[in-house]
């Protein structure tokens, strides 16, 4: 089960609930949303059935206060953490993948303004749909934003799990395909 708090907080938002209401300025301007929130999310979430043989966290945790939260609430469920990728990407690289990047509005398959367009221009190679979407936090500036965060916020929970010896990385830069196979082979290790 892969979990992403990034698309629980855009539901919450789009649900226009209290959390999402409380998070949706934050995420516009491309800062964190607060530790309680997102902790709170996850621990409900992982106690649920379809968590029972094993999850992926993606995006989460992205400060060492919810480093600390998640091998707390972990440990109480009697569960450990396997291992923590880093997927290594050039900054320039990451603006540029980020903020070219939309999604079918029907099937939701991914698409890049140059690196991956559809076989047919304006048309979802998947199904066919015409409809196309962008996340509003995915431009240049918002994007420029969201990475001085991670330098500032996440980056110092490297060194947390480097201590713990789970720390792995994956070359982001690679293709597709070497990316999925370098992080298979981490989980199958
Ligand atoms: P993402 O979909 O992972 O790129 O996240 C989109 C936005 O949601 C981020 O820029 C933050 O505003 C918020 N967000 C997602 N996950 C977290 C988290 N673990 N901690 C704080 N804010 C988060």
């Amino acid at each position: 089960m892969q979990l992403s708090t990034g698309d629980m907080l855009r539901a919450a938002v789009a649900a226009e609930t209290e959390m999402g209401l409380a998070a949706k300025a934050k995420m516009a301007a491309g800062q964190l949303v607060s530790d309680d929130i997102v902790i709170g999310i996850i621990r409900d979430r992982i106690k649920e059935a379809d968590c029972k043989n094993g999850f992926i966290l993606d995006g989460f945790p992205r400060t060492v206060a919810q480093a600390e939260a998640l091998d707390d609430m972990l440990e109480a469920q009697g569960l450990k953490l396997n291992a923590v990728i880093e997927m290594k990407v050039d900054d320039e690289a990451l603006v540029d993948r980020i903020a070219g990047r939309y999604t079918c509005a029907k099937c939701n398959e991914g698409y890049h303004d140059t690196n991956l367009k559809p076989k047919v221009d304006g048309v979802c190679d998947v199904c066919g749909s015409t409809e196309f979407k962008r996340r509003p936090d995915d431009n240049a500036e918002t994007v420029g934003k969201r990475l001085e965060e991670y330098y500032a916020q996440t980056a110092p929970v490297l060194p947390y799990y480097a201590e713990k010896g789970i720390l792995q990385q994956v070359d982001g830069m690679a293709g597709i395909d070497e990316v999925a196979a370098q992080i298979d082979a981490v989980l199958a290790a």
